[in-house]
């Protein structure tokens, strides 16, 4: 394992943050080059609990001389974030002082102009300094997945159409509970990355796109980070990687991905219509039906008619909930994953900002 390091210079004097990058070199130049990275959205953290033990198992397959791709892991790709604190709470996901968020604004370039990214780089400012050369790292590999995790949640992925059903082997290897089919519309990591290979005649959109994989796996929720569970989705992770044949495993043999592979119409994102104190019913992983009540929200405390409930539009499977007690009117509640597409018009893109 050969380490490197990224500096970016603040945009203030005496700044400066520090990112070291993992590189295993592979014994087979046709194998398929990898590069993995997690928490870009910095407080996300059970991505870099599974890098930690990925790195562990391939250093010893080094010693076996069982890798054979080039891999490239950034075990946590967001040191600017990882700095931000606001009146005591870790502020992870958007850039403070310019209200972006860390996952989304990456240049949407055509793959031949990758070497544009990294081109006086001074002119730009440090958030974007570092967009631009974790994605520049990120084209240079066939297999790019990003790890992050919601907030309370089931494991899954989004996977743009353009690499489906080819990448049910991740999905299988990694157990996931379901995988969220994207459109490809967004500025996310994932999605830049997805696009400059669509891209790679200009003007001549590519897909589907095999042999290749850009992805934004969803590792549970926040505080889903313990010793065992990052362990085994390490290993889930190298099963993956010995499917692809970046690493030598004869012993992986992957069963199908069986659960449900569900396109972003057919989520119904589940919204209070009123602020107050969030009593849910339901939890991640249960399958509701329509009518179902999902939560109640105390909108009125103590008073008489002071509470409304907010059932399910239709039938399906709580995969995400969120963590708050206390919403705000329009506050997301749940994301479920269901059969049909959801009647509310959805935006090209992210689900959410
Ligand atoms: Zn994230």
């Amino acid at each position: 394992m050969d380490i490197t390091e990224i500096v970016i210079e603040g945009d203030t004097p005496g700044i400066a943050w520090r990112l070291p990058v993992l590189h295993f070199s592979g014994n087979k130049p046709e194998a398929p080059k990898i590069y993995i990275q997690a928490a870009l959205h910095a407080g996300e953290l059970p991505g870099t609990a599974l890098a930690h033990f990925l790195c562990e198992r391939l250093r010893q397959a080094e010693t076996e001389g069982a890798i054979l791709s080039d891999i490239i892991v950034v075990p946590h790709a967001n040191p600017i974030g990882a700095a931000q604190s606001h009146f005591g709470e870790m502020q992870g996901r958007f850039d403070l002082g310019s209200r972006t968020n860390f996952n989304r604004d990456f240049p949407l370039i055509s793959l031949r102009d990758r070497d544009l990214l990294i081109e006086n780089l001074e002119r730009y400012p440090a958030v974007d300094r570092l967009k631009r050369q974790l994605i520049n790292m990120a084209l240079g590999a066939d297999l790019v997945i990003d790890l992050h995790c919601d907030d309370e949640s089931l494991q899954y992925a989004y996977i743009d159409e353009a690499f489906w059903p080819e990448a049910a082997d991740l999905a299988a290897a990694l157990k996931m509970e379901a995988v969220l089919l994207s459109d490809g519309e967004s500025s996310a990591f994932e999605e830049a990355v997805s696009f400059a290979w669509k891209y790679e005649v200009p003007g001549e959109k590519k897909v589907p796109l095999p042999g290749k994989l850009s992805v934004t796996v969803e590792l549970r929720g926040t505080r889903d980070v313990y010793p065992e569970m990052a362990k085994r989705d390490a290993e889930g992770l190298w099963r993956f990687l010995a499917a692809r044949g970046a690493v030598r495993d004869e012993s992986v043999n992957l069963s199908a991905f069986t659960g449900p592979a569900v396109p972003l119409d057919n989520i119904e994102m589940i919204r209070a219509p009123q602020a107050g104190t969030v009593l849910f019913h339901r939890n991640i992983g249960e399958r509701v039906a329509e009518g179902d009540l999902l939560a109640t929200i105390i909108t009125a405390p103590g008073m008489p008619d002071g509470t409304i409930d907010v059932r399910a539009p239709q039938a399906g499977l709580i995969v995400t909930r969120v963590s708050d007690r206390l919403v705000r009117r329009r506050g997301d509640l749940m994301k479920i994953g269901c059969d049909k597409p959801s009647v509310a018009t959805r935006k090209p893109g992210t689900l959410e900002d």
